[in-house]
């Protein structure tokens, strides 16, 4: 059988490049090693870790907002296996979905380890060790990336865990120690921290969540302590860790040198993820990987040094996002059926379902000044927002950077109630190159925690916000 592409992996890059191939009328295949398609967003990813988030900011307000509100509860439980069960079927119904979409969409999906023989035929080793040879005009590579192991930090995934063991808990820690400060960290811990666990932070770097703009980081870590208790130990070098029977002893040098040894029950290892290119038989077509982060070079329109053989998402450069993922698949399959797509990588938004929410677009301010950019900012607080007052949700700003000179809007980074949605409105304001002032005239409706984004652009635009 010649198929016009053939996927390799399900994740959101796969399956969303093999939609639209289908829709643009290409005969196209998809090969998954698992035997459920979605890839690591909608299986161990995005999708269940948001699950267990809702739930646990569930209980959490039940025990802790809810008081003032006017709600008593009485009896008040987690039931982790009820959580988990729940996340699990969240999990079952997306993963279905795609099922659905590919038959919708006549796509032939094959559940195996699929391997170049060469750049137009790929091997699919199915479990029960049979083997089929399918060929395509064009391959997408698109087999994501999975957590990165240091030789230094034995993960035995009972004690000392990766976040896929981290969405599977039976019990709620009584301390968890996180190792890395960066997002997939926060979230879990989040989440255990709210179920009543003391959770742990140790981050090598001097903030958390380092590559966002610093105010963020800042401002997150006081609301995490103030409100779940996290303990943060920044600028500390994590050196190894050990299982001693129900305990975990997690050793790091702290910035003056000294020796610091945490002891928990559990320990999420979240210290980034690796580009995953097992089994994929990249030799045999000549593909070599880049020596930083084990990516596949592509150049601008995603193909690798091979002609008609193309990489997205997780596999290559870029931040390591599902929506980054889609897009790429998204340019490829347009680009294959003739059309000229493009992808603005400076507007992809970054997003910490924390509790308040961080989300980010476009450039920080460190950017900014490192680049000797003239630009100004406009800051607005929830506390100020009578929205966030109405809801108790008043931790938290938006702050947007416009260009000095012509107000151009160059970056928007919010922590706040729901940032994680409103972060669209800056994404599409910024895509149609608005000015600050833009987004100020534009009428937000009133309450909502969008006219925090309103204010702060006032703010950008000529100090003029009105509420503050
Ligand atoms: C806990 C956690 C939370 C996250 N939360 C978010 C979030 O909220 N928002 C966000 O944007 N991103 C989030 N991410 C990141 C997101 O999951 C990834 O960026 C995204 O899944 C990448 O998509 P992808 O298609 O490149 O690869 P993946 O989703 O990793 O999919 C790759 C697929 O390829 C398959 N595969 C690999 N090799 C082969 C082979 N040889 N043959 C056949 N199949 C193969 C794999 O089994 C896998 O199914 C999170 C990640 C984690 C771990």
């Amino acid at each position: 059988m010649q198929y016009d592409v053939i996927i390799i992996g399900s994740g959101p890059g796969g399956y969303v490049a093999a939609i639209r191939c289908a829709q643009l009328g290409l005969n196209t295949a998809i090969i998954e090693k698992y035997n459920t398609f979605g890839g690591t967003c909608l299986n161990v990813g995005c999708i269940p870790s948001k699950a267990l988030l809702d739930s646990s900011e569930h209980y959490h307000n039940a025990a802790h907002n809810f008081a003032v509100h006017g709600i008593g509860l009485k009896d008040l439980k987690v039931d982790m296996k009820q959580m988990i069960a729940r996340k699990d079927d969240v999990v079952k119904q997306n993963t279905s979905g795609i099922e659905f979409l590919f038959k919708k969409n006549k796509i032939t999906s094959f559940i195996g380890v699929g391997s170049f023989i060469d750049k137009n035929t790929v091997k699919v080793s199915k479990a029960d060790g049979k083997e089929e040879t399918i060929s395509g005009k064009n391959v997408i590579i698109a087999t994501g990336s999975k957590p990165v192991h240091l030789p230094f930090l034995p993960i035995d995934k009972k004690r000392i865990i990766t976040s896929t063991e981290a969405l599977n808990l039976k019990e709620v820690p009584k301390h968890l120690i996180v190792i890395g400060g960066g997002v997939i960290g926060l979230e879990l811990g989040s989440v255990y921290a709210r179920l009543g666990s003391k959770v742990s932070v140790v981050e090598f770097a001097s903030s958390i969540i380092p590559t966002m703009d610093a105010g963020l980081g800042k401002e997150l870590q006081r609301v995490l302590k103030k409100t779940l208790g996290f303990e943060f130990y920044l600028s500390h070098k994590v050196t190894g860790a050990e299982t001693k029977g129900k305990k975990v002893v997690v050793y790091a040098d702290s910035p003056k040198g000294e020796k610091v040894i945490l002891e928990g029950d559990y320990s999420i290892v979240s210290v980034g993820r690796v580009a995953y290119t097992d089994n994929l038989g990249l030799d045999k077509i000549g593909i070599s990987l880049e020596e930083r982060g084990r990516k596949i070079p592509v150049n601008e329109r995603l193909e690798t040094s091979v002609a008609g053989v193309y990489a997205i998402g997780d596999v290559i450069k870029g931040a390591m996002l599902a929506h980054k993922a889609e897009d790429e698949g998204v340019l490829v399959a347009e680009q294959i059926a003739g059309q000229k797509p493009h992808i603005n990588y400076n507007l992809i938004p970054g997003v910490v379902y924390t509790w308040p929410e961080v989300a980010s677009v476009g450039q920080t301010e460190e950017q900014l000044k490192e680049s000797g950019k003239k630009y100004k900012t406009g800051s607005f607080p929830f506390k100020a927002s009578g929205r966030a007052k109405a809801s108790g949700d008043t931790d938290g700003f938006i702050k947007v950077l416009a260009d000095a000179d012509t107000d151009e809007v160059l970056g928007v980074h919010m922590i706040g109630p729901r940032a994680a949605d409103m972060i669209a409105e800056a994404v599409i304001a910024m895509e149609y190159r608005a000015s600050a002032e833009d987004i100020a005239r534009t009428c937000h409706a009133h309450p909502t925690f969008t006219e925090a984004l309103k204010e702060a652009a006032m703010a950008a635009t000529a100090n003029r916000a009105i509420h503050m």
